[in-house]
């Protein structure tokens, strides 16, 4: 935290400066200090609250008309919930929004009404993210769903059931059904939002060892160049095309730095941004302008990528010895590159001389990287689904009341209602079903302990039954 206060309080300075290289390519200044985007430098993550909305209840009641002293059940259903969705939105390349809202809630459905009136369905509220946004249950941080690829729209959490009205409980031996079936309750979840940029290739290195440079010189992005540290605070993207080979997408990994994998400066935001790019362009200030070792330097950051995620450090990865231009003389030059070589080329990693600046060696690499990919599964990596949201509906256990009255014993449940429905007791498999069921429930036994007898009567939604033994 406190790191990120001192960059937040250097920005103002640091980004006032500009500078022409000495080969006369002339390079985006940053004359205007970008402070406002401190506030979004950590948008790639959000955590936030949604809720679906409540089915409304179903309602009962009773036509009144002339002449009819009760009228049969009019009672109407209740309005579906809204639901919780989200959408890709290509315009959208941060989480900002959802920092600035955390809260999201569909609309209930409306409650049903007499003279048959269904209720209204609640509003469902459509969530926009960019293309890439993983969606996670935000305690258990597992994957519900991943917006990329063709995934474009996702119901999250579906908007409860609006309850039948009492219309729907009528029979020839119930007429006037008191029953009307709840709405469903509504859902709630807490998730984390993670964008994690669909890219085939990601590029990472120390502050300042020329990505911004090397992405704006090889794509159609236009990042933030200058010789200080924390220089990119968002991941670009840039898309590089090749006249006859296959063309593909960049994203600049900003502020990966020595600590990032445990937190420390900026570089553990933004490491997630490389979770799924297929090929690393490793970048090195070869000619040490800063006076660091290029060998120690890429050790160090292969052992940030490997302790945030073995899986990245894995991956294919090329090393760009950057500034070529920056030697004093050839003999330095081979030298280092040799060195470099010796070292990383019998891990099977291939070193590339460039300079971003004055584009040497750039062709090269651009075709080697293009080549790799050509070998490579095409399809992008999607974030398999691991968490199941999966709500119970609230079931509460049967009641067993006796009617005086009528003489008859009453067996009501949500349960017992559903059962109901999907049993076709016409059938004599339904009917061994619900026999079976009532026994399995404890609700014959249930009927015993309140002194039911042979050829008595139980009444469950609107239909009666004859008891027997
Ligand atoms: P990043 O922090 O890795 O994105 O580095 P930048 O692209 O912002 O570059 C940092 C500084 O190095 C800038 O002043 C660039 O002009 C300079 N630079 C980048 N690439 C080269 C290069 O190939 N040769 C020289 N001489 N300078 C370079
Ligand atoms: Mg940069």
């Amino acid at each position: 935290m406190k790191e990120k206060e001192e960059i937040k309080n250097k920005l103002p300075y640091i980004l006032s400066r500009n500078s022409t290289n000495e080969s006369g390519f002339k390079h985006t200044t940053c004359l205007k200090p970008f402070l406002p985007e401190v506030n979004d430098m950590f948008a790639d993550r959000a955590k936030i609250y949604v809720k679906s909305g409540k089915g409304g209840d179903g309602h009962v009641s009773f036509r009144r008309e002339k002449y009819v002293p009760a009228g049969g059940p009019d009672g109407g259903d209740g309005g579906n919930g809204g639901s919780v969705i989200f959408e890709v939105d290509e315009g959208l390349n941060t989480l900002t929004d959802f920092r600035h809202i955390r809260k999201y809630c569909a609309g209930n459905g409306e409650n049903g009404n007499k003279k048959n009136c269904r209720g209204k369905n609640g509003e469902d509220i459509v969530l926009k993210v960019p293309q890439g946004t993983v969606i996670k249950e935000a305690e258990s941080g597992k994957v519900i769903t991943d917006m990329s690829g063709d995934n474009r729209r996702t119901v999250l959490l579906k908007g409860g059931r609006g309850g039948n009205g009492n219309q729907h409980y009528a029979t020839s031996t119930m007429q006037a059904p008191k029953y009307a079936q709840p709405g469903q309750e509504a859902k709630e979840m807490e998730l984390l939002l993670e964008l994690k940029v669909i890219a085939d290739v990601g590029l990472v290195g120390f502050p300042n060892v020329g990505k911004s440079t090397f992405l704006a010189r090889v794509t159609n992005a236009r990042p933030k160049i200058a010789n200080y540290h924390f220089t990119t605070l968002n991941p670009n993207l840039g898309v590089v095309d090749l006249e006859d080979a296959g063309g593909f997408v960049i994203a600049d990994i900003p502020g990966l730095i020595e600590g990032a994998s445990e937190g420390i400066g900026l570089g553990h935001e933004f490491l997630c941004h490389i979770e799924r790019t297929k090929i690393i362009i490793h970048i090195v200030d070869a000619a040490s302008v800063e006076g660091r070792d290029p060998v120690a330097d890429i050790y160090a950051i292969q052992k940030e990528l490997e302790a945030y995620n073995p899986g990245i450090a894995a991956r294919p990865q090329v090393i760009a010895a950057n500034k070529m231009d920056m030697f004093p003389d050839s003999e330095k030059e081979s030298e280092t590159i040799r060195r470099i070589r010796d070292e990383f080329g019998p891990k099977g990693i291939s070193v590339y001389p460039i300079s971003a600046v004055s584009g040497q060696g750039v062709r090269e690499l651009l075709y080697a990287v293009s080549n790799l990919l050509a070998g490579m599964d095409e399809k992008t990596i999607i974030f398999a689904q691991e968490y199941f949201p999966e709500f119970k509906e609230r079931e509460e256990a049967f009641t067993v009341t006796y009617d005086a009255e009528e003489n008859e014993y009453i067996v009501e449940g949500p349960r017992i209602e559903k059962m109901l429905g999907y049993t076709n007791l016409e059938s004599e498999k339904g009917f061994t079903f619900f026999q079976k069921f009532l026994k399995e429930n404890g609700i014959l036994e249930k009927l015993e302990e309140l002194g039911i007898q042979e050829g008595d009567t139980v009444r469950m939604y609107g239909l009666s039954f004859d008891y027997y033994k």
